[in-house]
């Protein structure tokens, strides 16, 4: 990861089943009055863009296998983070009948902010902790490729020619 690509996170949102509040905060995180963009944050619309996977809502039976899918386009290294009490755990959602929980039921999750809903500067410090995360994942996975070995080949030395004059004194 180039240090450009750390400091400026393009981040994809996925409202599992939200009541809408954890969005709204979010989204106002992208307004001027908090201006994530001063921190490189860049909100976009395809998975496969994105470095960041804000979570809201609980899990149910219909959309795990979206959240999944979204989660798998992404391209790795990648962080989640996961937004509310819903988002950790279903939070007034979890006793439902199709509820399975919160986020980590499906995908891993690296971040969890806490709150019904959080406050936009909670959201921005959970993405921020998730950019320090995906920095090191990037270390961890970064492949070092191996030291080039050169081989000198040397010509064999050519053999002295046989003394012709010696000969013909003896
Ligand atoms: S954590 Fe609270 S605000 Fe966020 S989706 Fe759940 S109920 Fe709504």
């Amino acid at each position: 990861m180039t240090k450009a690509t750390a400091k400026s996170p393009w981040v994809v949102h996925f409202n599992c089943n939200s009541c809408n509040g954890c969005d709204i905060e979010f989204l106002a995180c992208l307004t001027p009055m908090y201006d994530a963009e001063r921190f490189g944050v860049v909100h976009v619309g395809n998975p496969k863009h994105a470095d960041v996977l804000v979570v809201t809502g609980s899990v149910n039976h219909r959309n795990r296998r979206v959240l999944k899918n979204v989660y798998d386009q992404m391209p790795s290294p990648k962080v989640v983070v996961a937004l509310g009490v819903c988002g950790a755990t279903g939070g007034i959602f979890a006793d439902c009948y199709n509820v399975l929980g919160g986020a980590d039921q499906v995908i891993p999750v690296d971040v969890l902010v806490p709150g019904c809903p959080p406050r936009p500067e909670a959201i921005l410090d959970g993405i921020l902790k998730g950019v320090e995360i995906l920095a090191r994942k990037k270390i961890d996975t970064e492949v070092v490729p191996p030291e080039k070995t050169i081989k000198i080949v040397r010509p064999e030395p050519k053999p002295e020619p046989a003394d012709e004059s010696a000969k013909a004194v003896s």
